[in-house]
């Protein structure tokens, strides 16, 4: 998917063939294997990998990602993408990404420490504040992080906070860096509701995922007065036509771990959930879930894309030719997480701590200045959203791999 979203943009920029191959290929590709002790006195092997899309504009920065289907490809994918989403917010950073195949909910704390710190010492000769930067992803979090600066901190001797972001607060994180890239999904929806002419205050959702991306999604969105009908996470789906209580929900989750069994609403099944009319509909957890099957029956007038990778180019072609979403592709939709990301690492290199209230008013103006950026480029050459965000990006990334020059 991502190379040939690639070769189309590509193609609509009439990038040189060398340009092309250099913007193309990553710098790096690092496979490692991970041995651990488990719980039971056994040893197991993981496969853990990380990829620098490309490091001309300064280091690569991504998340690490834990989940079975981890593998190098899908990795390369992501790392790909972050590269587009940190020059479209002209964040100085390439893309990078790294996942171990591994199933964190079915490992104990003390297992999932272990392998981290192992794939941290596994990762050490590769990466670094000014060559690498890593951040959480799916079945990552703050304490992973916390880990990850320790291993690497013990082993410079000094804390290095500058090697890791989305860390806890008390380890020099930042203010807002835990729920910004839901933040960054409803505010953008909440821009593209304006655009419709559409009010925010009484507008519905559906959000696919409650993870870190999915519940702060809903509860920005709740907060704006916006209905939340129906919200689907790994275990099943949820339906409340007269829009789900997100305090009562969240209550329910701290609880049981899941929305599932939720009272005040009714299950419905996680496929149909996607298809039930609404004005916004951020799938915020898997990638591929908008597909050449489903494309043609959604509902909704704005996707607003909180995962990476959610809607399949075959989908894509069936959105654009009905032309009736609005859609809010990935590369912009999540890229709050990354910027506030770029904010803690400027933040910890400065040793100095912005409040909330800074960190949420300078990322809104970022993503604000990206939104009118994309969308007034993809109707200037009458160009999907998508191909209008990957453009400004890959002309940025290509800009400045002509303007160093070919070495040697
Ligand atoms: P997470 O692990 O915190 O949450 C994932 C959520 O998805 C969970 O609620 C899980 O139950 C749900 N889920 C898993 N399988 C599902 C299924 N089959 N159907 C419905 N729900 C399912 O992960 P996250 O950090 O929220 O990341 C979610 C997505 O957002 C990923 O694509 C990730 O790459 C992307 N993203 C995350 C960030 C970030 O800052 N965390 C930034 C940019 C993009």
């Amino acid at each position: 998917m991502a190379v040939e979203q690639f070769d189309q943009v590509a193609d609509f920029l009439n990038l040189t063939d060398s340009l092309r191959e250099r913007c193309k290929w990553p710098k790096r590709f690092i496979t490692v294997t991970v041995p651990i002790l488990r719980d039971d006195g056994s040893t197991q092997v993981f496969f853990g990998h990380r990829v620098q899309h490309h490091l001309t504009r300064g280091p690569t920065k991504g998340g690490l990602r834990y989940h079975p289907s981890v593998d190098i490809g899908e990795i390369t994918a992501l790392a790909m993408w972050m590269t587009w989403k940190c020059a479209l917010m002209d964040l100085p950073f390439g893309g990078g990404k790294g996942g171990i195949a591994c199933d964190p909910r079915s490992m104990s704390a003390g297992e999932l420490e272990r392998l981290t710190r192992r794939f941290t010492m596994e990762m050490i000769p590769f990466i670094g504040p000014e060559i690498d930067v890593m951040a959480p992803d799916m079945g990552t979090n703050e304490q992973t992080m916390a880990w990850m600066a320790d291993t690497y901190s013990t082993h410079a001797g000094h804390l290095v906070s500058t090697i890791v972001t989305g860390k806890p607060l008390n380890l020099q994180g930042s203010c807002g860096r835990t729920r910004a890239t839901g933040h960054g999904v409803a505010f953008l929806a909440s821009n593209a509701l304006h655009k419709l002419g559409t009010s925010v205050q009484g507008a519905s959702a559906i959000v696919q995922g409650f993870g870190n991306v999915g519940s702060h999604t809903v509860f920005t969105l709740a907060s704006y007065g916006v209905k939340i009908s129906g919200i689907a996470d790994v275990n099943g789906a949820i339906w409340n036509a007269n829009g789900l209580d997100v305090t009562k929900l969240r209550k329910h989750v701290a609880k049981t771990g899941s929305i599932v069994g939720f009272k005040e609403a009714e299950p419905i099944d996680p496929a149909l959930l996607l298809q039930q009319p609404c004005d916004i509909l951020a799938p915020c957890a898997l990638d591929s879930v908008i597909t050449g099957e489903n494309a043609a029956q959604l509902r909704c007038r704005i996707l607003a894309e909180g995962a990476n990778g959610p809607t399949t180019p075959e989908a894509d072609r069936i959105l654009n030719a009905r032309g009736d979403v609005f859609i809010i592709p990935d590369v912009l939709c999540n890229a709050g997480g990354v910027t506030v990301s770029y904010f803690e690492w400027v933040q910890n290199f400065q040793h100095y701590r912005w409040t909330e209230r800074e960190v949420i008013t300078r990322l809104e103006t970022m993503l604000q200045a990206a939104f009118t950026k994309v969308t007034g480029y993809a109707k200037r050459h009458g160009i999907s959203h998508r191909t209008a965000a990957q453009a400004i990006a890959i002309k940025t990334v290509a800009d400045a791999k002509s303007a160093r020059g070919l070495f040697p």
